[in-house]
């Protein structure tokens, strides 16, 4: 079938099959080819790859994923779009739909059940998404902190969302979502998508991104789930010095400040002036004070 990313055929398999797009679903179909063909180009795929395509709606990056990978497992949770998908993608036989929360999806296990678990070593693939707006964040980072074997994320956000993932300290966007993602992964820009270019029309711009997985971890940080924790406690409080910030966390303020001299972080600085690095020594030094 003729790619669906065109207004006309995304508008005429909308009302054959009397769909009404959710917006609680985040349903914004893209309706241009060109910058279909851009995100799935971002990816690099060729006929040994695997990819996991997160919400295929109508089929519209799905049909190119299909012309560029050896197997797409796509992923969408209102059946309502399946017999939709089935049209726009009978001649693809390489594509395997799955009804389903992305949210509560474990990724290796998925790509395990059709490549096989390849003898004990988990299968490497990639991930591609135009993603629901309203769950970016919890599917983000249930794909980063989940370990999987994704080697390379190409995801289309909201522009203000992306930027955050990008931004270094000392700029505004800075924040929680820039560490995890830098933490995990290295971050680049593709293309600013604007708003005209989906049915129905969303309210903000759009960035895709591209996430290349370090095989480390930018810094060492001892336990993750404290090192997390530092991180989120410095920025709920963004405008409170690192010290008032991080009494949060329930700690002795002799003991911050003692964390604070070992990791050489000013007690007056802002958490959004720390690099990754500095919050990595200072959630060590904490560590090491608790023990
Ligand atoms: N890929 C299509 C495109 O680019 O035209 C549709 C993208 S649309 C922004 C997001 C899609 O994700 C919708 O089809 C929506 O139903 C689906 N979706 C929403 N929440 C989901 C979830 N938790 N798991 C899987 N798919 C989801």
């Amino acid at each position: 079938m003729d790619s669906v990313a065109t207004p006309g055929k995304t508008l005429a398999l909308v009302r054959e099959k009397g769909l009404v797009p959710r917006k609680s679903r985040g349903q914004n179909f893209l309706v241009d080819l060109n910058i279909v063909r851009k995100i799935v180009r971002a990816a690099g795929l060729g006929p040994d790859d695997t990819v996991v395509e997160i919400g295929p709606g109508l089929g519209a990056l799905t049909q190119e994923l299909a012309e560029q990978a050896g197997l797409v497992i796509a992923i969408e949770i209102d059946r309502d779009l399946i017999s939709a998908l089935k049209e726009t993608l009978k001649d693809k036989a390489n594509v395997r739909l799955v009804a389903g929360d992305a949210l509560k999806v474990d990724f290796d296990e998925l790509v395990a059940g059709f490549k096989g678990d390849g003898g004990g070593r988990l299968p490497t693939y990639k991930l591609v998404a135009n993603l629901p707006y309203y769950i970016t964040t919890p599917i983000l980072m249930h794909l980063l902190t989940g370990k999987f074997q994704i080697t390379e994320l190409v995801l289309m956000v909201q522009a203000e969302v992306g930027y955050r993932m990008l931004a270094l300290p000392g700029s505004k966007d800075y924040g929680s979502l820039s560490i995890v993602v830098q933490y995990y992964t290295i971050p680049a820009v593709i293309l600013k998508v604007p708003r005209n270019v989906f049915y129905p029309r969303p309210e903000v711009d759009s960035l895709v991104v591209k996430l290349t997985r370090r095989a480390e971890p930018a810094v060492q940080a001892g336990d993750e789930d404290f090192f997390f924790r530092v991180v989120r406690a410095a920025f709920n409080h963004r405008r409170k010095t690192l010290l008032n910030a991080l009494g949060s966390l329930g700690l002795e303020r002799p003991l911050l400040l003692k964390a604070m001299a070992v990791a050489g972080v000013e007690p007056r600085r802002r958490g959004e002036t720390l690099t990754i690095e500095e919050f990595a020594n200072l959630s060590k030094a904490l560590q090491q004070q608790m023990e």
